[in-house]
């Protein structure tokens, strides 16, 4: 067989047949010293992943080995061994009998571990899912530096379906792969070598050596230890099932996410058989493919690409000069330095410009990155009290307070100073960028690029187009949202944009139901009910209840809709200081961290729609106004920047699923029962 060598695989290995052959299986054979090496080359791709093509292109090359002194499995991509399953695949899988084709793949799985030869997966990059499942059923893992090995199945509503759950639980301390399963999180090189899931890591010069060595027989694998053989006795395996119970429900609760449960059980039941706990992942994973969960959970993953598409494109930024260094500027600033732009930092004061440093490491350090990594980071951010990089910056981002004269005075000292082509954002999060516009030079290149508090962990950034915004202006600040790692949608310059203006009418009518007597935990305990993230009153607290009041005035005052008449307590609570988790105290206590809210008693019949329902009518609005450009973009924008149940799929998602009739009848049930702001939009009944 002739071919290429692939150059990142290095000079010490074979020649590798073509990308695909006659059949279009995408494993490319190589021979040398009697070692057989199967390359996964998928085509058309710069990862693999793991389709029906791939298993059953395995099966046949499986046939055409020989009786080699060892089998090596790699892949051929730079990017990585395998990405997982293709997702796109999922539905066709469903529709064609999932349990029969999990039953094929797992059939050739098996012969691969039942080989006579010593099989070695090489993996470098991500081995995630049914990639992951492939190296696994290899009797030998090696990783290169920098590999990572986990089962993210769990985020799209299923567990591994490929032999993952007894494959796993078969070769480390089962607690520890539970835990990897169940949490959807990664394990890298240190911690796969620690755990027992690689032999070995080494670089990629030192492969041809450590397969020489295992076709040698002299890499014998540790038999499974002690905690895996305590783990064959079923009470001991209750046990730590009614712990991974609890642990799991705390942050995905049964009845909206079954899959995690479904995993434990089968575990629980068949974890010292594996052929019974093959039969039941199988049957299990069809069950969940076809579970609503799981196909929410898929379309959330195709909302995710559906927005990072719109980042595509050079951003031409590598200059960003940021104004303001509190709570946002600095966060910003220190996320994009993070991510690789050169930042310059301004305030009026120097403290902030500190503090923003501080808290930049501190992000470094959340975020995992290496020492190397962080010192690199803080060298590209650069406090700039004189504000000198503004004539260097190609975008400057203002996150001065929230007050439209001071804003617009910067732009007017700003406009003088930027170099030809620069763009101007600013982060307002309730003021119309039209009503600021006068002080600034270029209208053209003018646009609101709206972050999410705290930036390091909210996706979603909201680029703003006023009339007078270019285009290619809009372009470029999506592509700069792709460039550090965030999600953009677009939205037009109306008050609250899309997302606080959803979200308002959700954080001040629980404050209307607090006033009405009704506790904070039952109202919260109801929308966690629901499958938000956070309740509102907790939400509110930490958003800050001082910028949720000025939020929520400018909207009152902007909206030809009423909005729930805004709380004296709230007023009262940031008249004394207590805003809210920032401050140590809001109507919650955050001394001990992030309340948990219990509620004995029952919500009121109607409480959960008066929460959600409102959310729901300000999308179907923005949709009417076109302040949003389509409801998977609503949706999209609302799971990655609130966290909107995505169980659920979205907010306008579910509100198809329930059925807009019946939500536009229900909103003015509830508009006779409490007052106007519940009377539906009238893009319900258009749609
Ligand atoms: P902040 O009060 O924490 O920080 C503002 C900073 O700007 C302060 O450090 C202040 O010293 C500095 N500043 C004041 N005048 C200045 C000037 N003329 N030039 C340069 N710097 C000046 O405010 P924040 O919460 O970071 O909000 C900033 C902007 O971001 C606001 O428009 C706000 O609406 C928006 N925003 C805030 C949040 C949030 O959760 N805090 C979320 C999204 C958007």
């Amino acid at each position: 067989m002739t071919g290429p060598v692939l150059s990142f695989l290095g000079e010490t290995h074979c020649e590798l047949g073509p990308a695909a052959d006659a059949s279009g299986h995408p494993w490319r054979h190589g021979e040398a010293d009697g070692i057989h090496w199967l390359v996964l080359d998928c085509e058309g791709s710069s990862v693999n992943t793991v389709s029906e093509q791939v298993l059953t292109g395995l099966d046949a090359a499986l046939d055409q080995i020989g009786t080699p002194r060892a089998l090596v499995i790699r892949s051929a991509k730079p990017a990585g061994f395998a990405a997982g399953a293709d997702i796109d695949s999922f539905n066709d899988m469903r529709d064609q009998g999932a349990a029969a084709l999990l039953q094929q793949g797992h059939a050739v799985l098996d012969r691969l571990e039942a080989l006579d030869c010593p099989t070695i997966a090489i993996v470098h990059g991500a081995a995630l899912g049914a990639g992951f499942e492939i190296a696994l059923a290899c009797d030998h893992r090696i990783a290169i530096d920098g590999a990572k090995f986990g089962f993210p199945e769990v985020n799209l509503g299923l567990h591994p379906g490929l032999g993952g759950s007894f494959r796993l639980t078969g070769l480390i301390d089962p607690t520890e792969a539970m835990t990897l399963m169940l949490t959807g999180k990664s394990a890298h090189t240190a911690k796969a070598e620690r755990l027992g899931i690689v032999d070995a890591v080494t670089e990629e010069r030192h492969v041809a050596a450590a397969v020489a060595a295992i076709a040698e027989g002299e890499n014998d694998r540790p038999e499974p230890g002690l905690k895996s053989r305590a783990f064959r006795i079923e009470a001991a395996r209750s046990y730590a099932a009614g712990r991974m119970r609890s642990e799991t429900e705390k942050k995905a609760p049964r009845a909206h996410y079954p899959a995690p449960y479904a995993l434990i059980d089968i575990w629980e039941k068949y974890g010292d058989d594996r052929d019974r706990m093959q039969k039941a992942e199988i049957e299990s994973f069809a069950d969940l493919l076809d579970s609503e969960t799981s196909r929410n959970l898929r379309r959330v993953f195709f909302l995710r690409q559906r927005l990072k598409a719109e980042t595509r494109g050079a951003d031409g930024i590598s200059h960003v000069h940021v104004i303001g260094a509190g709570a946002m500027g600095a966060e910003i600033a220190a996320w994009a330095a993070i991510q690789g732009k050169q930042v310059t930092l301004g305030d009026v004061k120097l403290a902030p410009l500190g503090q923003a440093v501080k808290a930049a490491a501190q992000t470094c350090l959340d975020k995992h990155l290496s020492s190397g990594e962080t010192r690199d980071a803080l060298d590209r951010l650069m406090p700039d009290p004189r504000g000198y990089g503004l004539a260097r910056a190609d975008l400057v981002i203002e996150a001065a307070p929230e007050d439209a004269d001071l804003k617009s005075g910067i732009y007017r000292e700003v406009g003088k100073k930027l170099k030809d082509g620069a763009i101007l954002a600013s982060n307002t999060s309730s003021l119309r960028l039209e009503t600021l516009k006068d002080g600034v030079a270029d209208p053209t290149r003018f646009a609101g690029l709206h972050f999410f508090n705290p930036v390091s962990r909210m996706q979603l950034v909201e680029v703003v187009r006023l009339e007078t915004t270019d285009d290619a202006v809009l372009r470029r600040l999506a592509a700069f949202c792709g460039a550090i790692d965030r999600l953009p949608v677009r939205v037009a310059d109306a008050p609250g944009f899309l997302v606080n203006r959803a979200l308002t009418p959700y954080l001040m009518e629980a404050m209307v139901l607090m006033d009405e007597g009704i506790d904070k935990e039952v109202i919260d305990r109801a929308a966690l009910d629901f499958g938000m993230p956070m309740g509102p009153v907790a939400l509110a607290d930490q958003v800050g209840l001082d910028i949720g009041l000025h939020v929520a005035t400018s909207l009152s005052e902007a909206l030809d809709k009423p909005m729930p008449p805004i709380s004296q307590r709230l007023r009262d609570k940031v008249e004394a200081g207590e805003t809210g988790k920032k401050a140590g105290k809001g109507f919650y206590d955050w001394s001990d961290g992030t309340p948990h809210p219990q509620a004995e008693d029952a919500p009121p019949e109607d409480l959960t729609d008066r929460l959600i329902l409102p959310m729901l009518d300000a999308c179907v609005a923005c949709l009417r106004k076109g302040v949003a450009r389509s409801a998977d973009e609503v949706d999209g924008a609302m799971i990655f920047a609130t966290g909107f149940a995505p169980f659920r799929g979205g907010p306008m998602h579910y509100a198809r699923t329930r059925g807009h009739a019946e939500i536009a009848d229900r909103l003015d049930t509830l508009a006779e029962r409490h007052g106007p702001r519940f009377a539906a939009d009238r893009g319900w009944r258009e749609m």
